[in-house]
């Protein structure tokens, strides 16, 4: 755990200013104590010297009674001890003492220096009352002979005492300075370490990614420029990211809304990134494709094999691939594989490009069997007419029973391809039409079904079968007029042509909330369920023989379901068997 810059520059301020302080009161205490004695000292002297002119003439006539007396007086009035010693080092009388229980005093310090003239101290511990003592010695002189040498003294214990008092005095004033200043050094400390304590939050802000975030400029130079230069990274940063992003956003932008599926994958064989078509065509998803090795996103060996190819190769490769979704219906995928470099020029990996072909395959497919059933349908007719021709050349013409038969199945064969190459005009016409240019309008639906049902009512009445219309004169729909004629024309064509003598055909016209429903009721023969789905398809049949027997192309459904789509709408059929048909036209409200 990192301590807080401000704990770390507080305490080592406290302890430099306490230290200083120690020092000071240390030092100040010695010069106090040196100070203090040299003042007693001094005031002994002065103490011995105004009381020393009393004692030469008693030392001069040996009146040690007096001299003792006068210590005594004079210690009690100066609370001094007053000693008195011959230059011998007897005691003649003291303050505090009998002088003749006292030691001779000869070898003291201060008496020594007394001897020479000048005035002797000392401080040191006294035999005589076991206490430490300043000692100052006057000499007393006749000329300049010592005659005598007075000595005053006190107790250390005392002065020590009164020095202790000034000390502590000194020290507690040194404890509330200390408190002052750890008080002033928290300040200081805060004050130096709050800017950096404000840079590096807003440091931590610009790392969460808030670069808009500005930190602010303290007044110290340094901080301050720190603080600067970090404002003008986050902007600079900002803007990069800011650059990156967008640019990043248009790249998916452009690879999400292509249609092409677009993989580019690393030379290790990982899946670097992925538009939302190619993971449509993978059925995957892209968050969840990416990163992944190619064998777990691509689930088909061939195209496994492509991207592998892809990467092996220097030169792009190209491939049509088959894939199979999960309905099982084919998807064809033209592929498409290159290089994938870096700005150096290296080696990264390989983009593939996948465009879907199946719709272009399945209309390849379609026109193909189209080509095939168009020839089919129009080589029967065909054949059969090149055949009674030939016959008839071969000389059948000269029997008139056979070549009146001939030429009539001539005739209906003619009329046959006749009608197929209506049908498929109509269809190629729808085709064109289709689309913009198509004449759509808003027009009363009854007439339009009433023209439909008049084109088919001979061939209605030559089965003695009656048509029904139920339809509101008000039902408008939007559509091309003649193209809805026609569906209808085919549809009730259908109904009157697979319904047996003297059915019925109804018409009735449903209103749904976004539909218009235009229902062909029949009770013909019906359809069985398995030829439902393929109804609509070009020259599907259920029963070919009839159908061509009743004179149809096949075509007539698929027209039908072309008009509906070219309207937007749809068809669709139920039927029983043996009961009848229901083929509903749908256009959108
Ligand atoms: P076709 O010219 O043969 O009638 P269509 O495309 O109109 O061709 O119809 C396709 C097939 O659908 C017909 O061959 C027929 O078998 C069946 N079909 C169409 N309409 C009906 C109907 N109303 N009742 C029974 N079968 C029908």
């Amino acid at each position: 755990m990192k301590r807080r810059l401000l704990w770390q520059i507080f305490p080592a301020f406290w302890v430099i200013a306490v230290l200083g302080l120690f020092l000071i009161f240390w030092n100040l205490s010695g010069l106090m104590k040196t100070f203090y004695y040299q003042e007693k000292r001094v005031q002994l002297e002065k103490l011995g010297n105004l009381s020393v002119s009393s004692f030469p003439p008693l030392v001069e006539n040996a009146q040690y009674d007096q001299i003792q007396a006068l210590c005594r007086q004079m210690g009690r009035t100066a609370q001094t001890r007053f000693t008195m010693i011959d230059p011998q080092g007897k005691v003649l009388g003291d303050s505090q003492e009998q002088p003749e229980k006292m030691v001779n005093h000869f070898d003291r310090p201060e008496f020594q220096t007394a001897l020479t003239g000048k005035v002797g101290s000392d401080i040191r511990s006294s035999e005589t009352l076991q206490q430490e003592m300043m000692y100052v010695a006057i000499p007393i002189q006749k000329g300049d002979t010592v005659v005598a040498v007075l000595r005053t003294s006190v107790a250390m214990p005392q002065l020590q005492a009164t020095l202790h008092s000034v000390l502590m005095e000194v020290l507690r004033y040194g404890l509330i300075i200390a408190l002052v200043l750890a008080i002033l050094s928290l300040g200081l400390s805060w004050k130096i370490s709050r800017p950096l304590e404000l840079l590096r939050l807003g440091a931590e802000r610009f790392a969460r990614g808030d670069l808009n975030h500005r930190l602010a400029v303290p007044q110290s130079r340094e901080i301050a420029g720190l603080a600067e230069s970090m404002n003008k990274m986050a902007a600079q940063l900002d803007e990069r990211i800011r650059t990156i992003v967008a640019q990043k956003n248009e790249q998916q932008a452009v690879l999400s809304s292509m249609i092409e599926g677009v993989i580019a994958v690393s030379t290790d064989g990982k899946v670097m990134s992925l538009n939302s078509a190619a993971a449509a065509m993978l059925q995957e998803t892209v968050e969840n494709a990416e990163g992944r090795t190619i064998e777990e996103v691509i689930r088909n060996t061939e195209l496994q094999h492509f991207v592998q190819q892809s990467l092996d190769s220097e030169n792009p490769v190209e491939a049509q691939i088959m894939l199979h979704e999960k309905q099982q219906t084919e998807q064809y995928l033209q592929s498409h594989g290159t290089v994938l470099t870096d700005d150096q020029g290296r080696k990264i990996g390989a983009l593939i490009v996948m465009n879907d072909v199946t719709r272009i395959r399945r209309l390849e497919k379609v026109r193909r069997d189209f080509v095939a059933n168009v020839s089919h349908e129009l080589k029967t007719p065909v054949t059969s007419i090149k055949g009674f021709i030939e016959t008839l050349l071969d000389g059948a013409i000269n029997k008139p029973e056979d070549a009146q038969r001939f030429l009539e199945i001539i005739a209906r064969q003619t009329e046959r391809l006749n009608s197929i190459i209506d049908d498929l005009l109509t269809l190629s016409r729808i085709e064109q039409q289709g689309g913009s240019q198509m004449l759509m309008e808003t027009v009363p639906l009854r007439p339009i079904l009433k023209a439909a049902v008049d084109l088919c009512e001979i061939k209605a009445g030559g089965k003695n079968m009656s048509i029904h219309i139920e339809c509101d004169e008000a039902v408008t729909v939007l559509a091309n007029a003649s193209l809805l004629e026609q569906a209808i024309v085919n549809l009730v064509d259908n109904a009157i042509k697979y319904s047996e003598q003297a059915g019925d055909v109804r018409l009735d016209v449903v209103r749904c909330a976004d539909e218009t429903q235009i229902r062909v009721y029949d009770h013909g023969c019906g359809i069985a369920k398995e030829h439902l789905p393929r109804l609509f398809e070009r020259f599907y049949r259920v029963d070919k023989a009839r159908s061509r027997k009743l004179g149809g192309t096949g075509l007539g459904l698929a027209i039908v379901n072309h008009i509906a789509q070219t309207h937007k709408g749809r068809v669709c059929v139920e039927s029983v068997v043996g009961k009848g048909s229901t083929f509903t036209f749908c256009l959108p409200a």
